[in-house]
């Protein structure tokens, strides 16, 4: 399928995997201004050159959708790289990051992720927490200066990568209060190009992780303790109370809420309170667990349904299940992270690293789903669906699903080259498979 503008990149010799509807295979896709102008055969794309046509032979690489890594700090990740939380051998605070506290600081630490990212073929990402919780934080990585850079640089044309925010009117990690959800859900921001910076919403920590024994469970942790809600409240039941408050205010206003849940408690009141919420003031939203560790089959049954997504990193699944383990027991890790029947069950499964945590690259921690879904050898039908998780259904997640996420004609030209396909390379092997080109809008701003 093509229209009739001439192209100025031509993509041709190669596979290209447009995970549409029907996973459907190209071996061309030609590009104009911000858009896909055409993918088919290299005769059909070809066709669309012209003398200023930039045309490149593939050579039997494969083109991807631009990866979107859908739980990425990006700022954080700026300071930190090439240090990560976990390579300090731990998730209690981790290697500590010098402050970010200038403006011109944090456009470093931003431009630095767009570099990464690029080079990883990753074209979108969503910064899940910035605003005036942190503004006295420790590492100003999650500030609203950080927000305010953000948007300086997308209404500059200076991003690499599309960005989507969720704001935080609390702490990160840490305890917020209702009256500051409430007065910070009231505040304006100056407007941006959501295509490339959408400011979508809101995240709330419901609860912490389980290896330190602060997230909110059914179980006791060996020493007896099961956790609380972070949302203030002077008891349980006020606590659980002003978090289905915030969902509720943060729904009917509009806004998109990510919830950082990761025990069976914190995870059926946040999807209770999500239900109550569509079911007083209709559906809509786009809201999110994130990471949901714990999260029930029976809870996970309810999803689809409600139009609630799942945000899980394999990465953190496969480094830290001993930890839970260690915190719980092994009969509460043998039903962690169900991403099996969260995949069956229909669930929108979005994959991502919570990077500077684990490292941003997405190639690893598709290879971690499958060993967590003990899929060692080739198989490109569940290759597909990690692959969804880490393209289309991000894009849902973003409200985006209409333009990105695929290589379609008419959606923006974000395409991920790689050496190989990863459809026809076992799991384990696709860390080694090479990113070679990314394309962020039409614009090439990466090549290896
Ligand atoms: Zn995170």
């Amino acid at each position: 399928m093509a229209d009739r503008k001439t192209a100025d990149l031509v993509l041709t010799g190669g596979t290209v995997l447009t995970l549409d509807r029907g996973n459907t295979e190209a071996t061309a896709v030609a590009v104009a201004d911000d858009r896909i102008v055409a993918v088919g055969t290299d005769a059909e794309v070809t066709a669309l050159a012209g003398p200023d046509t930039r045309v490149v032979d593939l050579y039997g690489r494969t083109v991807l959708p631009g990866i979107n890594d859908s739980h990425l700090h990006g700022a954080w990740l700026g300071v930190l790289w090439p240090g990560t939380v976990m390579g300090s051998g731990g998730l209690g605070g981790g290697e500590a990051a010098p402050a970010l506290s200038t403006p011109g600081e944090r456009r470093a630490a931003i431009r630095r992720t767009g570099d990464l990212v690029a080079a990883l073929g990753i074209t979108s990402y969503t910064e899940p927490g910035l605003g005036p919780g942190e503004d006295a934080g420790a590492t100003g990585c999650f500030s609203s200066g950080v927000l305010d850079e953000y948007i300086a640089m997308a209404n500059e044309g200076e991003l690499r990568a599309r960005v989507t925010v969720l704001r935080l009117f609390g702490e990160l990690d840490g305890p917020s209060t209702l009256a500051d959800f409430e007065a910070g859900l009231a505040t304006g921001l100056p407007s941006t190009d959501p295509r490339w910076l959408n400011v979508a919403g809101v995240k709330i920590f419901a609860d912490g992780i389980p290896p330190m024994r602060s997230a909110w469970t059914h179980r006791c942790y060996h020493d007896g303790s099961s956790g609380h809600l972070l949302v203030d409240g002077g008891d349980p039941a006020e606590r659980e109370a002003n978090l289905r408050r915030m969902i509720d205010l943060a729904h009917r206003a509009g806004a998109q809420i990510g919830v950082h849940a990761t025990g069976d408690r914190s995870i059926e009141v946040t999807v209770s309170a999500m239900a109550d919420a569509i079911a007083a003031h209709g559906k809509a939203g786009r809201h999110y667990l994130i990471h949901g560790d714990l999260v029930a089959v029976d809870v996970l049954k309810r999803l689809p349904e409600l139009g609630i997504g799942l945000n899980t990193q394999p990465g953190i699944a496969v480094m830290t299940a001993p930890w839970l383990a260690g915190a719980l027991g092994d009969e509460a890790l043998a039903g962690a992270w169900p991403l099996r029947q969260a995949l069956d069950l229909g669930v929108g499964v979005c994959l991502s690293s919570d990077a500077p945590v684990i490292e941003p690259d997405w190639r690893r921690w598709i290879a971690a789903a499958a060993e967590w879904l003990n899929e060692e050898g080739v198989n490109p039908d569940l290759m597909l669906k990690l692959l969804h998780c880490y393209t289309v259904t991000p894009a849902v997640q973003d409200g985006a699903e209409s333009w990105k996420g695929t290589v379609e004609v008419g959606k923006v030209a974000d395409l991920c080259v790689l050496e190989a396909n990863p459809l026809t390379v076992a799991p384990a092997e696709l860390p080694q498979v090479g990113v070679q080109m990314t394309v962020v809008g039409g614009r090439v701003v990466f090549e290896g």
